[in-house]
């Protein structure tokens, strides 16, 4: 619920039963709460309250005060989701208010709500995958390789305006193959978005050799040509050419691959495009994923296509992919036995899954379509909150808005961190997944040791972007009800975030 609907449930203890009655009517949500002066609640008043006291006598005129003294059960803005059903189903009630650390009612979670969870990004089939499906079974092509494999490589290089690709069991194996094909081993160096999945460096790391991160430029939030153009020449004084760049291509959208580009090929270095987030995208009229000497897709189940799992390798350069064919089918050389030069992996695509990606395919550009109205609803939904940027879509480039996100401002005292917090706790405890933006690697833990070139001296941009970063539900399956409630919602929690700072 908005929050206007939310202030006209609160009502005076001096309200009539019978201004009770007719203001439950009109907003419909089965429960009022009665505050005192300062906000704080007395009480809540449900349809059987004012049953029961009409029952016992009690005049429509009376105020509601005079009621009989009925504590409410309440939880804080800390509680979880968890928290508040565990309430309703000890206690055997379907809403539960919200006080802050001041007593004052400020929210109110509804048992019909957490029935219906909105999720970050779920798959959303199209007409044609169970027919494609179903051809694999009559056809007995339960197998890695087989018809739909081959199509659907064809069908996916001809949609992105490349020559080859090959079909692979997930987006991180095709990473691991294509860091493979471009020779990266022990001791090399190689350099990667800061701001991104784990799975875009890892498989750096796995192959011997050592991720060098590059922050994000602030507006578009992808590779900042700025740190990588300091990060390459740092790296030639040193006498180090790196091996090569996985350059992400973030939430839907191209990196600026017009610095980037010509940068890398200044310095020898090729580049890997994670396009795990961005198919569907344009950047300068041209499919994201054609740019980089090879580049990598996803069709994990939260992508904006899906195979359940799966990847894709793809290039122009037809040796690098039949390679990539040869890697992942074990590296079998062509032989009557079981010959091995290589050492390969077992990363091929089942026929099954390939069957579903060619289905996907040819709905992908209604899920950018409906991604993107996704977004254009909270932009303009959340346009009059104050202290929210959206990630933004410069010139030149088309997004397809994979996922919808913003970065908060922090301000009266509060960090954009614990405004994010708290917007994410309340959405978590109103049934809605949302989640922080990448934290980016050079962060984590796992790659503490490793070099990074922030934006500028000082500024570090994907720290800031991943402290005040939210990204919202944006699955193109969402209902009109799904995306007006989550606008709801963050409006909601944002004003609260504020008020609990002033
Ligand atoms: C999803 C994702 C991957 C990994 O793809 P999987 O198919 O899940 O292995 C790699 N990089 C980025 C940026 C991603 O979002």
């Amino acid at each position: 619920m908005n929050l206007n609907t939310f202030n006209a449930l609160c009502l005076p203890p001096g309200a009539t039963l019978h201004e009770a009655l007719a203001r439950l009517d009109a907003t419909a949500q089965g429960i009022l709460l009665v505050t005192d002066a300062q906000g704080r609640l007395l009480r809540t008043v449900t349809d059987g309250d004012l049953r029961r006291a009409a029952l016992a006598g009690v005049s429509n005129e009376a105020p509601l005060s005079a009621l009989p003294a009925h504590p409410p059960h309440t939880v804080s803005l800390q509680a979880s989701q968890r928290d508040v059903l565990a309430l309703m189903d000890a206690q055997r009630i379907d809403h539960v208010p919200v006080v802050d650390a001041a007593g004052r009612v400020v929210d109110l979670v509804t048992r019909r709500e957490l029935s219906q969870r909105v999720y970050l990004s779920s798959p959303h089939l199209g007409e044609d995958e169970v027919a494609l499906v179903q051809e694999a079974f009559t056809s007995n092509w339960i197998a890695p390789l087989g018809p739909h494999v081959d199509a659907f490589e064809r069908e996916l290089a001809a949609r992105v305006g490349v020559q080859h690709a090959a079909a692979t069991s997930s987006g991180t194996a095709a990473l691991h193959l294509g860091l493979r094909l471009l020779g990266v081993g022990p001791g090399d160096v190689v350099l990667c978005s800061s701001l991104t999945f784990v799975a875009s460096a890892n498989p750096i790391k796995q192959l011997g050799a050592t991720p060098v991160f590059i922050d994000s430029e602030p507006q578009s939030w992808n590779l900042s040509p700025q740190a990588l153009a300091v990060a390459l020449a740092a790296l030639q004084a040193e006498g180090i050419t790196p091996k090569a760049a996985v350059v992400v291509n973030l939430y839907g959208q191209s990196a600026e691959m017009d610095d980037i580009a010509p940068l890398l090929e200044r310095y020898g270095v090729p580049m890997l495009e994670d396009a795990a987030e961005s198919l569907g995208a344009t950047y300068r009229d041209r499919p994201s994923g054609s740019f980089g000497k090879l580049a990598v897709f996803s069709f994990n189940g939260n992508k904006i296509i899906t195979t359940s799992g799966g990847g894709m390798l793809v290039s122009n350069d037809a040796a690098l992919i039949e390679h990539a064919r040869k890697l992942s089918t074990q590296a079998r050389e062509p032989a009557r036995h079981y010959e091995h030069i290589e050492d390969g992996y077992n990363y091929r695509l089942s026929n099954v899954l390939a069957g579903i990606g060619r289905g996907q395919l040819r709905v992908l550009e209604q899920r950018v379509q409906s991604r993107r109205e996704v977004f254009a609803q909270y932009r303009d939904a959340l346009s009059a909150v104050p202290g929210l940027r959206w990630m933004a879509e410069p010139d030149g480039h088309q997004s397809t808005r994979w996922l919808s996100a913003f970065v908060l401002a922090g301000g009266d005292g509060e960090s954009p961190q614990a405004r994010r917090d708290a917007l994410l706790d309340f959405l978590e405890r109103h049934n809605v997944e949302a989640r922080p933006v990448w934290k980016p690697m050079h962060l984590q833990p796992l790659y503490a040791a490793c070099r990074y070139f922030p934006h500028a001296p000082g500024q570090d941009v994907s720290r800031a972007l991943f402290e005040g970063g939210v990204c919202l539900p944006s699955g193109s399956n969402m209902s009109a009800a799904q995306r007006a409630r989550v606008c709801e919602l963050v409006a909601h929690g944002l004003e609260l975030s504020w008020r609990s700072a002033a």
